[in-house]
């Protein structure tokens, strides 16, 4: 069932058509925006069938989409999406960050659920068109409205989709739904593929706050052999139950704990890392293993990669203990509650695109509190150093091939 458009038409890039919006919006002060609230004036589209597989792509003006009530995607969730962040540098140039990973995580999603898989490159090259376009669509506006003949000029961007303040950037959402107009499982003949953007402001603004976890094991995000592993919809409206459960006892984001030994397996909807020092003075940077249960974290990955490569001697980061042993491996609640009891928990965090690293000091587990060391700024020995270098990385302060320009 994966290969459902082997034999028909792949993304046509070169067939894109552009619908300007008549009349744009001025986007609202960037101190203002929320996560995901407000989109800028275009989207993508780009339909798929089964008889000429992807059809005309298009970018035109932000608006509703046109489904028919018996549209596959509303009753079987037959939705899967992606995240990523587009960064623009201080002279101005934009960058998607690692745009490979999510494309081949979208593929895996897609044939998890039987829908149509693409070829990742030519993907890739329509959204950063898509994204590209948005770009010198608000450059063009504001250089109107600032009556210059330099797009490029400082004071073109203070009113654009890409906000310019420091620490803001363009969130992307690439999404793939079966529109198959008839009720009834199975691989859909139609879907349609979009892609939205929401300027973003920085996750924290005044700092880093440690967020405070509930040991959730009434509730589970994934088991083996189901779909937590992908980036589907139907993993994520089951959350919002356990969330407000743990919002109500005081905390702030579900630690999804799994099996008889109470595995930890992922925070909220983030990929998690815990930092134990050993007897021998090393430090073990542990992270659970993409078992099936685990989403394949883009940021999780990141983290791993430059932790490798520090240990390795590719690239040492400062301020980096050298004694430090990187490990996947599954890591449960009794040793964390050992290592916290006897002082070797050093530090806990989330990682994902939304926050990057995020900090935890607590963890809600079987009525007690077992509290986890926080850096004097919120962050740790392991999680600072790696979270600078993966920052600059992001922003094109530090060059490197995963900054993908657009
Ligand atoms: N786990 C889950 C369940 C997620 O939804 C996300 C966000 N995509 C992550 C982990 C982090 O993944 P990434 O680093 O690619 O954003």
């Amino acid at each position: 069932t994966g290969e459902l458009m082997s034999s028909t038409p792949d993304i046509q890039v070169n067939r894109l058509e552009v619908t300007r919006h008549p009349n744009p919006a001025t986007p609202p002060p960037s101190n203002t925006l929320v996560f995901g609230h407000t989109f800028t004036d275009h989207m993508l589209t780009i339909p798929w069938n089964a008889v000429s597989g992807w059809g005309t792509p298009e970018i035109k003006p932000y608006g509703p989409l046109s489904l028919e009530p018996s549209a596959t995607v509303l009753h079987y969730a037959q939705t899967l999406f992606e995240g990523m962040k587009a960064y623009r540098d201080e002279q101005g140039k934009v960058s998607l960050f690692r745009p490979d990973m999510n494309m081949k995580r979208m593929n895996s999603s897609a044939r998890r659920i039987a829908l149509p898989v693409r070829a990742l490159a030519l993907f890739i090259s329509t959204m950063k068109e898509r994204v590209a376009d948005a770009y010198a669509y608000t450059r063009r506006r504001s250089t109107a409205r600032h009556c210059s003949i330099s797009s490029r000029s400082s004071s073109a961007s203070t009113s654009t989709g890409f906000p310019k303040e420091p620490g803001h950037s363009l969130y992307v959402r690439p999404t793939l739904i079966g529109t198959q107009k008839a009720i009834g499982v199975g691989p859909p003949n139609e879907a349609l593929l979009f892609v939205i953007l929401s300027p973003v402001g920085p996750y924290y603004a005044a700092g880093f706050k440690p967020v405070a976890l509930y040991g959730t094991t009434e509730f589970i995000r994934a088991a083996p052999g189901g779909t937590g592993a992908y980036k589907l919809g139907v993993n994520y409206a089951p959350g919002v139950v356990p969330q407000k459960a743990a919002g109500a006892l005081g905390y702030s984001q579900n630690l999804w704990l799994h099996g008889p030994d109470h595995e930890l397996t992922e925070v909220g909807t983030m990929n998690m890392f815990v930092v134990f020092s050993k007897e021998d003075g090393s430090m073990e940077l542990v992270t659970p293993p993409l078992d099936g249960m685990i989403l394949p974290g883009v940021t999780r990955d990141s983290v791993l990669t430059l932790a490798r490569e520090h240990v390795s001697g590719v690239k040492q980061l400062p301020n980096l203990s050298e004694n430090l042993v990187v490990s996947e491996r599954s890591v449960n609640m009794k040793e964390i509650k050992a290592a916290a009891a006897a002082g070797r928990l050093v530090e806990m965090f989330g990682a994902g695109t939304a926050v990057v690293i995020s900090p935890v000091n607590k963890i809600g587990y079987m009525g007690e509190d077992l509290h986890i060391p926080t850096g004097e700024d919120g962050m740790g020995p392991v999680s600072r150093p790696i979270w600078t270098e993966l920052v600059g990385r992001q922003w094109g302060t530090i060059p490197s091939e995963w900054s993908v320009p657009v």
